[in-house]
């Protein structure tokens, strides 16, 4: 009996085994893909070069206080402060930071410069793509990691629902932000669960996002949300993603 049990578990572990073998490979399609990623694929949490923030008047968020550059264990902020003045306003405060620099070289990507500013001026945006011959390329300047101001931001367009306070989103932002810079759709089934959600309405619960390539980059996306709980299956998300394959061939069709 014993020798039967251990034939039958060996056959059900090679069981496994077979039926992965003839399972296709999945492969990520970087840097050949579609997206601004270039096919790369990495979870939504993930901690790349920061993105230092605007607020909704374009002003720099960041007010010079320091508090990032003590809470790094690694001694990589380099902050000047300078004061704003009538004529030159950067900030919304007093002062603004003249100087920002990150030393990528030291930085571990700990996010404690995140947790630590009063005024969410930085945040981890999605920048991956570091690796360089020269190290003194690593330490990024403010205008690198500056929000841009009117690019690389999500314009809400034509809408069907009640309004949303959220008609301007930057690419690092919100769900919207996350499937538009990561060029992959995004389902969630309870927004209230994903730190990312920017509250639009009490009522919406659940949310796709697809994003809307034209010539392979994104231009726009569909975003949907829904006052129920995992309302999107994947049959919801197949419509979707040809919806948006359809929108993406016939702006790719119309005389530039
Ligand atoms: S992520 Fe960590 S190591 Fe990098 S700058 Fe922020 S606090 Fe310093
Ligand atoms: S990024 Fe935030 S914590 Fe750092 S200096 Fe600016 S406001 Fe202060």
């Amino acid at each position: 009996m014993a020798i039967i049990k251990d034939i039958a578990g060996i056959a059900k572990g090679m069981s496994i085994t077979f039926r992965e073998m003839f399972k296709p490979t999945v492969v990520e399609n970087y840097p050949d893909g579609k997206g601004p990623l270039r096919g790369a694929v990495f979870q939504e949490r993930f901690r790349g070069v920061h993105v230092l923030q605007r607020d909704e008047n374009g002003l720099e968020k960041c007010v010079a206080c320091f508090l990032c550059a003590a809470a790094c264990p690694s001694n990589c902020i380099y902050i000047e402060a300078a004061e704003n003045t009538a004529e030159n306003r950067i900030s919304g405060a007093e002062r603004y930071a003249k100087v920002y620099n990150i030393d990528y070289n030291r930085c571990i990507f700990c996010g404690y410069c995140v947790e630590a500013c009063p005024t969410d001026a930085i945040t981890h945006g999605h920048g991956f793509e570091l690796a360089t011959y020269d190290i003194n390329s690593l330490v990024y300047r403010k205008d690198q990691m500056l929000e841009k101001v009117g690019g690389d931001m999500l314009v809400l367009g034509p809408f069907k629902g009640a309004m949303t306070p959220h008609t301007r989103i930057p690419l690092n932002q919100g769900i919207c932000g996350a499937a538009a810079s990561s060029g992959q759709t995004i389902v969630i089934d309870d927004v209230h669960n994903d730190s990312r959600y920017l509250a639009c309405s009490i009522e919406t619960k659940s949310e796709i996002v697809v994003p809307v390539f034209v010539h392979g980059k994104v231009v726009g996306e569909l975003d949907i949300d829904s006052h129920f709980l995992a309302a999107f299956g994947p049959d919801d998300r197949t419509l979707c993603e040809h919806a948006a394959a359809v929108l993406g061939k016939f702006i790719e069709s119309r005389p530039s």
